[in-house]
């Protein structure tokens, strides 16, 4: 079998952490990636003999993890970060608003899509959510720049588009981006309150003639269970369930404000939740029961949300956040253990946007989404437990090679194949106008 042994990149020695179902950790593994997929993944010594890599990397001290997802995000509001702090929600989405109106088209979207690409990357996200305008502006950057999205054009009542005209926005960006392998097309809404009932019908159905993901936003505030009452009589979870929204390839943002019943429905409807605690907290808006969630066998992923309410696209204190809040409030350290932490930053993640085929998890066919951490630091030293280190001591500055679909795009910190002073420089000419 000696043409098995021949990869594209070899990467060997390190600790290797695949987060497939075992969850084991190999001290001293190997990964060979032969186009966009990995070929071997195992232990350096399980190797083929004289397997050898068209490019090699030494990953000796450092930790090979999956790249990270971060389930939901908006990322061109990177563009926003700052504007309009310490308000409400419905205060601050109301500034926001007005400021997407008159300024957010395509090339603008593109700049801020751009830059939040750089950021994640850098900070070991190879995979991310999107929710924004101009779909088809941000799935061409991304291709662009190699990073891997999963997106859609968006169905909501505040665009000021017919839902015949979102619809046709919907169906041209799928058939656009469907085949390309970094695209992973979502269908979605904003938000029970943001969309007719016909609207969310759509949704749903579109969602099931494509048989993708459906992703929306649900129960993020008091204010939405209150006009979402005053509107239907019921609370969002109700409204999305009776329209037959739930379901195995069904998203939710948030969902902090939910009663027993609601958590046991999206449960027994496999429907995946979406946790941003940095931007729960920031906003205000509360902390949602993951601990409840994640014991009814509610499949949670974690998730940033826009970089305008968190402030940052940073997964790995995200996660950090995810689990020490629930420890704290609820007076329990025995809560969230950190390897099903950062399950939820990877293979979580994954199956919540319909790819765990693809991606989450470091396992031979799937797609190689790498990221390799140098652990040669005095917050890395010694080491006892690697998921505790990946959940509380990590940070983002310890990211050092990231590769995307067998691609290297970030190479001991630089950059391989796009111009990060450019996509800055763009960024902050892109804003002047906001005023
Ligand atoms: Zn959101």
């Amino acid at each position: 079998m000696a043409e098995t042994a021949a990869y594209d990149i070899l990467i060997t020695g390190g600790t290797l952490v695949p987060m497939d179902a075992s969850r084991r950790v190999i001290p001293d593994g190997a990964l060979g990636i032969r186009g966009n997929s990995l070929a071997f993944v195992g232990a350096r010594g399980d190797l083929p003999p004289g397997a050898t890599g068209a490019r090699t990397l030494d990953a000796r001290g450092k930790v090979i993890i999956p790249g990270l997802i971060n389930a939901h995000s908006h990322l061109a509001m990177t563009l926003l970060r700052g504007y309009s702090e310490d308000r409400p929600l419905e205060k601050w989405l109301e500034t926001v608003w007005k400021i997407e109106l008159a300024h957010m088209d395509a090339a603008t979207v593109r700049a801020g899509t751009e830059l939040a690409i750089v950021e994640m990357i850098r900070g070991g996200t190879t995979c991310a959510h999107d929710m924004y305008w101009h779909a088809d502006a941000v799935g061409r950057a991304a291709i662009e720049l190699g990073f891997r999205l999963a997106n859609g054009p968006v169905l909501a009542d505040i665009i000021g588009h017919t839902l015949a005209e979102l619809e046709a926005e919907a169906r041209a960006y799928f058939r656009e981006f469907s085949a390309h392998p970094r695209l992973h097309g979502v269908v979605q809404t904003h938000s029970v309150y943001a969309a007719p009932p016909e609207m969310l019908a759509k949704t749903r159905d579109l969602a099931r003639e494509y048989d993708l993901a459906l992703v929306t936003h649900a129960s993020e505030s008091r204010q939405e269970l209150a006009t979402v009452r005053e509107k239907f009589g019921k609370t969002p979870i109700e409204v999305l369930h009776e329209l037959e929204l739930l379901g195995p390839k069904t998203l939710l943002a948030h969902c902090i404000h939910l009663n027993d019943d609601e958590i046991a429905t999206l449960a027994a409807t496999g429907t995946s939740v979406a946790h941003c605690p940095e931007c729960n907290l920031k906003i205000g808006s509360g902390i949602a029961r993951v601990v409840e969630m994640a014991a009814a066998g509610v499949n949670v992923a974690v998730a940033t949300d826009g970089p305008a309410s968190n402030n940052d696209l940073d997964m790995f204190s995200e996660l950090r956040t995810a689990a020490i809040l629930q420890k704290g409030v609820r007076h329990d350290p025995t809560v969230m253990p950190a390897a099903e932490v950062f399950a939820m930053g990877t293979r979580n993640a994954a199956r919540a946007l319909g790819i765990d085929n693809l991606v989450g998890s470091l396992e031979v066919g799937k797609r190689a989404d790498v990221v390799l951490l140098n652990f040669d630091k005095p917050h890395l030293t010694p080491v006892f437990d690697v998921y505790a280190h990946l959940i509380y001591s990590v940070n983002k500055a310890d990211v050092e090679t990231v590769l995307i679909e067998g691609e290297i795009v970030l190479e001991n910190g630089a950059f391989t194949r796009l111009d990060e002073a450019a996509i800055l420089a763009r960024a902050r000419e892109a804003v002047k106008v906001f005023g």
